[in-house]
């Protein structure tokens, strides 16, 4: 960054645009090291060479089919870890953090990669410069924010997960024809804010209304039915969840509905089921409401084999992964509907075999749990594990091991049984 003593009372010109391709094959070959170093798990290896499960004495452990890093974090993670070591010597940025997951931030951290803040832009953003890099994590930025960024003159390393942008260009089309995106997905989430400024469009007079929950879905069908005064419309969805000058009078005409890449499954599609239900109630045909489904197909897989695990009965199911993961978040709901299921972000939770410390969905905070199931030794128990796309192998392997050591089990015991 600049020196903040230097005159800046003058224009900043608008510099070239720089987005940097960090992939260069010797760069690459020493980040696989380095990345398979930090998070390489032998336990999981050995789990996935034995068909995902593995019984010890009384104690089962059962991993889900598909779970851990996505092939978007995995990328992310990569160009980072490229980023230091093409910029060995320039200051380094990232806006927010690279994936949900405080491990993986925390060897950044290390790298000397500095956190900016995502939810707005503050003055660090102004004193940028041409000697700096900036990171552009998984879920992508809102376009002001890239803007800045590049009108400062600041390399740009741009992680956006793919899938992310093929959401962004399904928004802008329904602005190029229209079209209000209607947003499944959290208004305070990284990916939203930056979907919902590309809802905007090219001419950035687009319209977007985010909404999260199925009762937002109902409330915004009652108001397309007449039942809801604009009043209570714009006081339900304050200014966060709307574009600026949203008259829902005029903006609920056409309506296109995306999701926000990692949210539940299921419930996307009701809400898709709902607007089309509705447009179709007040027009008498859907042309007025288009709906595309923009979960990933990382998110879809995990969520689909922990459905497959659940098949077969479970005392516990684990869920490792960062707190303020949303699609870890969506395998613990699917979990806790079915058996009694701890959200852990590391094996450090695993207090003991009667205590779990764990994060609340409800109460939005970490708790302490009594659970007693696996006191008993000589009662045979069954584990479930699974992780958010954005959890490395070596905090799952480490919950293996933790739960394997409560019951007596070592890691030597694990890597040596046979298929
Ligand atoms: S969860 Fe999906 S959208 Fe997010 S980084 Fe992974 S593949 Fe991409």
């Amino acid at each position: 960054m600049s020196d903040p003593s230097l005159d800046t009372s003058k224009p900043v010109p608008v510099k070239k645009r720089k987005r940097i391709n960090v992939r260069k094959p010797d760069v690459m070959e020493k980040v696989q090291a380095e990345v398979s170093n930090h998070y390489k798990s032998s336990v999981v290896e050995k789990l996935r060479e034995l068909g995902g499960e593995v019984t010890l004495g009384n104690t089962t452990i059962k991993l889900a089919q598909q779970f851990g890093f996505c092939y978007g974090v995995e990328r992310a993670i990569d160009l980072a870890y490229a980023s230091r070591k093409v910029f060995e010597s320039n200051p380094i940025y990232l806006i927010g953090e690279i994936i949900h997951n405080p491990e993986v931030n925390r060897q950044l951290k290390e790298m000397d990669i500095v956190s900016l803040p995502w939810e707005e832009m503050n003055e660090q953003y102004d004193e940028l410069d041409e000697n700096d890099v900036v990171i552009v994590p998984a879920f992508g930025a809102p376009t002001s924010f890239i803007e800045k960024i590049e009108k400062q003159g600041a390399s740009l390393v741009d992680t956006t997960c793919g899938d992310v942008m093929k959401v962004w260009r399904r928004v802008r089309t329904y602005a190029k024809e229209g079209y209000t995106s209607i947003i499944h997905g959290k208004a305070v989430h990284e990916e939203t804010l930056a979907t919902a400024s590309h809802a905007l469009g090219k001419e950035k007079n687009g319209h977007y209304l985010i909404i999260l929950t199925l009762d937002d879905t109902d409330f915004v069908c009652d108001y397309i039915l007449g039942k809801i005064s604009d009043e209570d419309f714009m006081k339900r969805f304050g200014e966060s969840n709307i574009s600026p000058g949203f008259d829902p009078a005029i903006h609920l005409k056409q309506i296109g509905v995306a999701n926000q890449t990692t949210m539940l499954k299921s419930e996307t599609e009701e809400i898709q089921k709902r607007m089309v239900a509705v447009i179709t109630q007040r027009d008498g045909d859907s042309t007025n409401c288009q709906v595309f489904d923009t979960i990933c197909g990382a998110t879809q897989e995990r969520q689909d084999a922990l459905f497959e695990m659940l098949k077969d009965p479970m005392d516990m199911l684990l869920v490792v992964g960062g707190y303020n993961s949303s699609n870890t978040t969506h395998l613990v709901e699917i979990g806790q509907k079915e058996l009694p299921t701890f959200f852990i972000r590391d094996s450090d939770c695993i207090e003991s075999l009667e205590q779990i410390v764990h994060f609340d969905l409800e109460q939005k905070t970490e708790i302490t749990s009594e659970y007693t199931n696996l006191l008993d030794q000589e009662k045979i128990v069954v584990v479930g594990i699974t992780a958010g796309a954005s959890c490395p192998n070596n905090l799952i392997e480490n919950t293996i091991i933790r739960v394997c050591e409560l019951r007596n089990i070592t890691k030597e015991e694990i890597l040596a049984t046979k298929v």
